[in-house]
């Protein structure tokens, strides 16, 4: 296959200064894409900050001949969200591909949780997701086109420990790329999520000694695919971890149709209401919200033909 090249193409990454966001930005920018490498440079709570990380990914694109600039402002305001695309619009003109990638953590119990905490995990994952979405969107649906790609996370479908905040922000931004993907279809624009595990230093304090190679190399592929021109999916959640990449669904059960219910009824017929043997997928684009509906409205009308 020819290389999936993003020549002319402008992308913006943000927390693309360590980690995973740095792996993006030199793949995207090694294939031929002007590079907005945006990075507080903060700790890992997302406190304090440093223009250094994203300068220093920004030089390194430049000194193997890309284009790139950096950028310091924080995702978590609604003027971070303006000045990052700001700069994308004064230094290329344009924006091609958002990847929203900047992320912090602060671990604490849900009986102990503070709410300062609590908001300033959402404020970089989810309202930084919509502070960025919300300044490139009407940028690319008025070019016609755009690759928006969010970052959730395994805490984010499935929950875990001390993390609230984070599984919290973190199934939020599902719900943010489905509107955009629904919004921006008609536009060229398409907007999908990556689960990304690797190894960066938001595994600190874990034992990852006995993990299988998990590098952030691993994961920005999946990254690539879904922000290049050739992406043929919207709406969708990928999966990237340790060299696994696979596509994660919100799936339903058939269910069953009663014309009434009472609680007992739901306790007869739990077993059925959650046999999962025949999963019923209803794609977000185009249109996964009419789907689900009429899905169900065609049971009680089934019934009803029958009644
Ligand atoms: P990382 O800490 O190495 O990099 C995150 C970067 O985001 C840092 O450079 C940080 O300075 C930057 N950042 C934080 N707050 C910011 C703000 N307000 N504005 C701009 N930049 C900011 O972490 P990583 O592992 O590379 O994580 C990248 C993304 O992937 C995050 O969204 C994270 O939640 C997600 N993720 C990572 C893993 C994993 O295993 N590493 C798993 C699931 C999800």
């Amino acid at each position: 296959m020819a290389e999936l090249r993003f020549d002319g193409r402008v992308a913006v990454v943000t927390g693309g200064g360590r980690g995973l966001g740095r792996s993006y930005a030199l793949m995207l920018a090694a294939r031929g894409a002007k590079v907005v490498v945006n990075d507080v440079g903060g700790s890992l709570t997302g406190d304090g900050a440093d223009a250094g990380p994203a300068q220093q990914v920004a030089d390194e694109i430049v000194a193997a001949g890309g284009d790139a600039v950096a950028n310091a402002d924080s995702v978590a305001t609604a003027d971070g969200g303006e000045a990052i695309v700001a700069a994308a619009l004064a230094a290329y003109g344009r924006v091609d591909v958002l990847v929203h990638n900047a992320g912090n953590v602060r671990r604490g119990s849900l009986r102990e949780m503070s709410y300062e905490d609590f908001d300033a995990v959402v404020d970089v994952h989810q309202r930084g997701a919509f502070h960025l979405v919300r300044q490139v969107f009407p940028v690319m649906c008025d070019n016609g086109y755009g690759r928006i790609v969010l970052t959730s996370s395994i805490g984010g479908l499935y929950g875990n420990h001390d993390v609230a905040n984070y599984a919290v922000a973190k199934a939020g931004v599902i719900g943010l790329s489905n509107v955009a993907a629904v919004e921006g279809a008609d536009h060229g624009v398409t907007s999908n999520v990556i689960v990304p595990a690797a190894v960066t230093r938001m595994a600190e304090g874990i034992d990852t000694s006995a993990y299988p190679p998990m590098g952030p190399e691993l994961v920005a592929p999946a990254v690539g695919w879904l922000a290049h021109e050739s992406c043929s999916v919207t709406g969708e959640i990928f999966i990237a971890l340790a060299g696994r990449m696979a596509r994660a669904v919100i799936a339903e059960t058939p269910g069953v149709y009663r014309p009434s219910w009472t609680v007992e009824d739901v306790a007869g017929q739990i077993d059925a209401i959650r046999d999962f043997s025949e999963p019923v997928v209803f794609p977000v684009v185009p249109d996964g919200h009419n789907e689900h509906i009429r899905y169900s409205f065609a049971m009680a009308a089934q019934r009803a033909a029958h009644a």
